[in-house]
This record gives structure tokens, C-alpha cells and sequence, in this order.
């Protein structure tokens, strides 16, 4: 099969587009799509200067998305003085998982001279993912730990170093399997937390009363297929073996059920994620104005949340670990 565009060898061939690419149009057209997202999330705020840069922290898990997107912006930004680069990797306490893939992350932090960070739950919260797995004292998936506790760690980290944006590497498929989980659940008001999260451009996101550091998913236009074969063709250091307490079943059924689509109907998650990001910024605005109670601080560690205790502090409590052991 050739190129479509220049009659070269194709690599791939994208059914919801009808494209053969070769390598070189493939790779550049996912750098332009990525850019265009940028672009259009307005991620760049016209405030930042030279001399008042902004800080972008990169969430770089060592896994082919993360691995791509700090590839990318480094690409980009790397001679744009009015954005600075920090990668930041969270340690769960994996044994062979996560020191494995914290060796791609140190080696393309060191190929790239971006700096890089490392926080551990155990340093955090005196806990190790392994132990909770083990243990699972409230009856729940490893990740319904897991992920309370890193969107935490991020999300505190980004706090403390003052950082502007906290950018992570969601990409086309995570965003649709999302989508149509708050669409099942029938929870609106996750589908307004989701837009003003993460999900729509910071011109019509509410960040300014945002306690937290304002997050953005610029690869969440690229299949997750797409940001695999960019990682191969670049030869970008990601490691590719899968969590051993990876648990997500439901998401894994909503994950399997939107191949099945894809295959059949090409550009079902493009078509999916237009229609609900429309939904979620007009459930977004619905929301903001409304009668909820304001958010106050948890009494534990002093994270926003509308309850006495935040759910981190009650899942660390939970488990045996610390909540204080960070500080
Ligand atoms: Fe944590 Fe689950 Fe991801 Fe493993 S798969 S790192 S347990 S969220």
C-alpha cells in the first residue's frame, strides 16, 4: 500500500480517515494534530512571556503516552522561552512494574535535558501498591486505590512546585471509554466536573475558582493504536508491559465494546467525544452558578474537597499508611 500523499511505502492506514500514511506524514501528522489541539485548548495563555514563563508539569509515567506527549512538547516548546518543561513520575510501589518503566522516563528526560521528578506513595503516604493489593481491606479494585491516590500526588506536586498546567497523556481512546462511562452512569455533573477538569479549552473551561492546577490531555485526539505505532517509529524509550494489579474491568468491557464499534463503524470515538464534549460544556455551564455547597479543606491534609475528610486521606487511612508522611 503507498502513501497517499507522497507514493512512499505506507505504515499505517487510518479507517475513520480513509489515509495511508508513510512514516514521515504519519509522524507529521500527529505532531500537527497534537499542536492543533494546543492550539485550540488555548493552552498557551497569551500572559505568558519570556520573562514570566509558564510552567507545564508533565505527568510521565515511562508508557508510550506520556512517553510521546513529553516528546512532543519538547519538540514544540524546547525554543519557546515562555514555556518551561518539568516531567514528574509517580512511584506506586510496583515491584518489576514501575522501576522498569521510571528507566524509560529517566532515559528520555536525560535524551530531552527536561527535568524530572520523582514522588512515591511510600514517601507520600507510607504505602506500597503492592501491600494494598494484597491486603484490599475495603473490598475494591487495586486501581480504585490507585488512582484516588496518584490524581492526588499529581495534583499536589503540581501545588507545591508552583507549576501552571499539569499536562497528562490521555489519549483518543482513555477520553471515549471515559465518555461513555459518565454517559451509562447517567451522571451529568461528572460530565460538567469532566469539562471543566480537563476536558475543554481553557476559553470556556471555569479554572479561575479551580483549587487545583488546571490539567490538559493534548493527545486526546490521537488513537491510542496511533500513539503506539509513533512511539515504535521514533523510538522513544517507553516501557510496555501492563500493571500486574491492572483491574479496571468495567472499563475494560467499555473498552473492548468501542473496538467492536470502531472496527465496524470507523470514527465512532471521534464522533463520540464531539458530541459529549458539547454535552459536558453545556452541563458545565448548567452547573456553575448552582446552589452547592462551596468547597472547603479536608481536616487531614487540607485538600480542597466538599467533605470533612477527602477521599485520599479516608482510603489512606484505610490501608494502614500515613497521609502526613509527605509533609
Ligand atoms: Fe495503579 Fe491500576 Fe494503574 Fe496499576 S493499573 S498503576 S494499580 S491505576
Amino acid at each position: 500500500m503507498e502513501c497517499d500523499k507522497c507514493g512512499e511505502d505506507a505504515v499505517m492506514h487510518a479507517a475513520y480517515s480513509g489515509l495511508h500514511m508513510c512514516e514521515a506524514h504519519f509522524r507529521r501528522s500527529v505532531d500537527s494534530r497534537v499542536r492543533k489541539r494546543i492550539r485550540e485548548d488555548s493552552l498557551l495563555s497569551d500572559d505568558a512571556t519570556p520573562e514570566d514563563p509558564e510552567t507545564w508539569l508533565i505527568g510521565l509515567s515511562g508508557g508510550k503516552d506520556s512517553v510521546v506527549l513529553t516528546h512532543i512538547l519538547h519538540d514544540t516548546f524546547a525554543a519557546d522561552p515562555r514555556v518551561e518543561l518539568v516531567a514528574l513520575t509517580i512511584h506506586e510501589g510496583i515491584e518489576g512494574y514501575r522501576d522498569a518503566s521510571l528507566d524509560a522516563c529517566l532515559e528520555l528526560t536525560e535524551d530531552l535535558d527536561i527535568e524530572h521528578e520523582v514522588v512515591s506513595y511510600a514517601d507520600e503516604y507510607g504505602l506500597e501498591m503492592d501491600d494494598v493489593a494484597d491486603d484490599d481491606p475495603l473490598n475494591m479494585a487495586p486501581c480504585a486505590y490507585c488512582g484516588v491516590f496518584r490524581r492526588d500526588a499529581l495534583s499536589q506536586y503540581a501545588e507545591t512546585y508552583g507549576a501552571d498546567k499539569l499536562l497528562t497523556g490521555h489519549n483518543l481512546d482513555d477520553e471515549a471509554q471515559t465518555a461513555m462511562m459518565n454517559w451509562l452512569s447517567g451522571d451529568v455533573a461528572q460530565m460538567a466536573q469532566h469539562f471543566d477538569a480537563s476536558l475543554g479549552s481553557f476559553d470556556d473551561r471555569e479554572v479561575d475558582d479551580d483549587p487545583f492546577v488546571p490539567r490538559a490531555k493534548p493527545l486526546r485526539d490521537i488513537p491510542e493504536k496511533e500513539v503506539a505505532l509513533y512511539a515504535h517509529l521514533t523510538d522513544l524509550p517507553s516501557h510496555m508491559a501492563e500493571c500486574p494489579h491492572a483491574s479496571e474491568a468495567y472499563r475494560g468491557e467499555i473498552q473492548q465494546y468501542l473496538y467492536d464499534l470502531e472496527a465496524d463503524h470507523p470514527g465512532t470515538r471521534h464522533s463520540i467525544m464531539s458530541g459529549y464534549e458539547e454535552l459536558a460544556r453545556l452541563a458545565a455551564e448548567a452547573y456553575r452558578g448552582g446552589d452547592d455547597e462551596p468547597r472547603g479543606e479536608c481536616d487531614r491534609c487540607g485538600a480542597p474537597t466538599n467533605n470533612a475528610v477527602c477521599r485520599k486521606c479516608e482510603l489512606v487511612e484505610a490501608v494502614g499508611g500515613d497521609a502526613a508522611s509527605g509533609d
